[in-house]
């Protein structure tokens, strides 16, 4: 038995401390359900790399999306919710209480659990990237913008991010190319335009990155791209694709200093593979149908980003954060008569 399996029981223990996770805290802490936050290997999550959130509501002027975090977790901690860093690596959810490992062998108990955990960045899979990630390549703009003064960086994808990252590099790069592998972005307009209007940010449709050049030592140093008038070109270069096509494929090498990846999330489920708990294709949390946090395995809720392959914006993550605590306030009650954990009684049903 793990060192932690003696320790009490949680009511809810909730994996994630973004923006939903921190919802969650605060709904579940004001209902005295005492929940313990598990913070993991991104605490905060991805509002933590973003600069100004201009569309949570309340905020006319914008606000940080790390002093949103800081004013949550500390909303959540008034309130009574506890914190604890740790990497959850394994979950049983066959029994009850519900464990949850960390790697370092400990575990903690709960009746529910609030899954959280966000997504975190898709990598593109371009030749070099393992070795340069950290070193050139990034996916985070906010966090490593400030190294590529002077430079001519590239970023790759057509979406908010991509646009959100092309304009704070644009701060400090000399030349921002946004490489979209079709011809037609995928950002809101707004952020679109104000891409396209920014004098140091240009375009190349079509085009997808194939290979990074450089080393440890010299950071990057360039880029092979390749373009097709079709656009995903990359795939027209795969063995199923006709030769003719791949022969239309146009490769480039290009001196740039950083490449900065904006091509969406993966859902971080990983822990939940070989449980009861159902995932998407996609990896995302299944949750019951209708309007519900609930997933196949009663007391397991989802909140935010791992659950929400189609909004993903931090008002919607509060959103379902708070969803997510007031069902497992109700299940709770359901199941132990009680909806806070001053008064613990036997289950009455499983
Ligand atoms: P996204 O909307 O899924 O866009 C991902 C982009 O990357 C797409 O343009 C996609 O191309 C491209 N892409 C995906 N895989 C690729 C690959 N392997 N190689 C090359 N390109 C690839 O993801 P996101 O931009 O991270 O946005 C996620 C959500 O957060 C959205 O709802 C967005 O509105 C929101 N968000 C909002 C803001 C803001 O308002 N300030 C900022 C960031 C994010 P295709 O277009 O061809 O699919």
């Amino acid at each position: 038995m793990s060192e932690d399996s003696n320790a009490a029981v949680r009511d809810v223990v909730i994996v994630g401390s973004g923006v939903a996770g921190l919802s969650a805290a605060v709904y579940a802490a004001r209902a005295d359900l005492e929940p313990l936050v598990l913070e993991g290997p991104e605490p905060g999550g991805q509002l933590t790399l973003t600069t100004d959130v201009e569309n949570y509501l309340g905020f006319p002027e914008g606000v940080g999306g790390m002093e949103l975090i800081q004013r949550g977790k500390e909303q959540a901690e008034r309130f009574g919710a506890e914190f604890r860093h740790g990497t959850v690596e394994g979950a049983g959810l066959e029994d009850r209480p519900f464990e949850l490992e960390f790697a370092n062998g400990d575990a903690v108990r709960t009746r529910a659990l609030i899954v959280a955990t966000g997504a975190s960045a898709r990598w593109v899979g371009a030749d070099g990237e393992d070795e340069l990630m950290g070193y050139g390549v990034s996916t985070c703009a906010t966090c490593d913008g400030a190294f590529h003064r002077g430079d001519d960086v590239l970023v790759i994808g057509g979406g908010d991010s991509a646009m959100e990252e092309a304009l704070f590099l644009a701060k400090f790069a000399d030349s921002v190319t946004v490489v979209h592998r079709r011809n037609e972005l995928r950002a809101s307009e707004v952020m679109a335009r104000r891409a396209r209007d920014h004098e140091k940010i240009a375009f190349r449709w079509n085009a997808e990155l194939l290979e990074i050049h450089g080393s440890r030592d010299d950071g990057v140093t360039g880029a092979t791209l390749v373009s097709h008038p079709d656009g995903h070109p990359t795939g027209k270069l795969e063995a199923s694709a006709a030769p003719r096509v791949a022969n239309e494929v146009e490769r480039e090498a290009v001196d740039v200093g950083g490449i900065f990846y904006g091509v969406g999330h993966v859902p971080n489920t990983g822990f939940l593979e070989n449980t009861p708990v159902e995932l998407a294709d996609s990896g995302h949390l299944e949750t019951l149908e209708g309007m519900t946090t609930e997933t196949a395995v009663p007391g397991v809720f989802g909140a935010g980003d791992v659950m929400d392959p189609d909004y993903r914006q931090a008002v919607t993550s509060a959103g379902t954060g708070s969803m997510a605590a007031l069902d497992a306030e109700a299940w709770l009650e359901s199941q132990f008569g009680y909806s806070g954990s001053r008064t613990l009684a036997e289950p009455t049903a499983q």
